[in-house]
């Protein structure tokens, strides 16, 4: 069952997702991974191309939000310009920082959409709760070690995603939505 790993949408960067495509698909509001999603990982504050970009996204109508794994002092130096709600030390692929995040932004998480670079924390966590995933391409190849050794096993989800069939569209469309009732059940 590696459908639960796949994203709803794979793009290169942030750059590619345009926000007239996720408000057809009724996406009010967005969560943003930072390391390797919005910038390097040895980028410490948002430069102004993301600065500009998140104002796009708001104008959109658009609600934005960080969920990081990252430390406080990560998250916190990188949000100064950014002024977004963040959570950091998020856990994901846990539901507890995604849901902080979309209960903060009143948004159902069906109306949410995650974008990270990582298939078993950023696409995984959103898949869990039914929010609309999207797979970035890592902004820098130089990783940490804990992050290197999952892109193997993520390279063999990709290649079974690029070769899914409708049939593991469905299933994965119905595990989205029977994993978030549960997990909203117990909450
Ligand atoms: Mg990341």
């Amino acid at each position: 069952m590696l459908e639960k790993f796949f994203p709803d949408l794979t793009v290169d960067s942030i750059y590619d997702i345009e926000p007239e495509i996720l408000l057809e698909k009724n996406i009010r509001g967005v969560i943003l991974d930072i390391d390797n999603t919005l910038v390097a990982m040895h980028v410490r504050v948002a430069d102004d191309k993301v600065v500009r970009w998140i104002e796009r996204l708001k104008e959109s109508g658009l609600k934005v939000c960080i969920v990081s794994n990252a430390s406080k002092t990560r998250v916190d130096r990188f949000n100064e310009k950014l002024k977004v709600f963040a959570v950091h030390r998020a856990s994901k692929p846990g539901s507890r920082g995604l849901l902080k995040a979309s209960e903060y932004m009143g948004l159902g998480p069906e109306e949410v959409a995650v974008v990270g670079d990582q298939l078993f924390t950023d696409i995984y966590g959103g898949n869990r709760l039914n929010m609309f995933t999207v797979l970035v391409k890592p902004v820098d190849d130089r990783e940490v070690f804990f992050v290197r050794i999952k892109r193997l096993p993520e390279k063999i989800v990709m290649r079974r995603y690029h070769g899914r069939s409708s049939e593991d569209d469905a299933r994965r469309k119905k595990w989205k939505q029977d994993s978030a009732r549960r997990i909203l059940d117990r909450s």
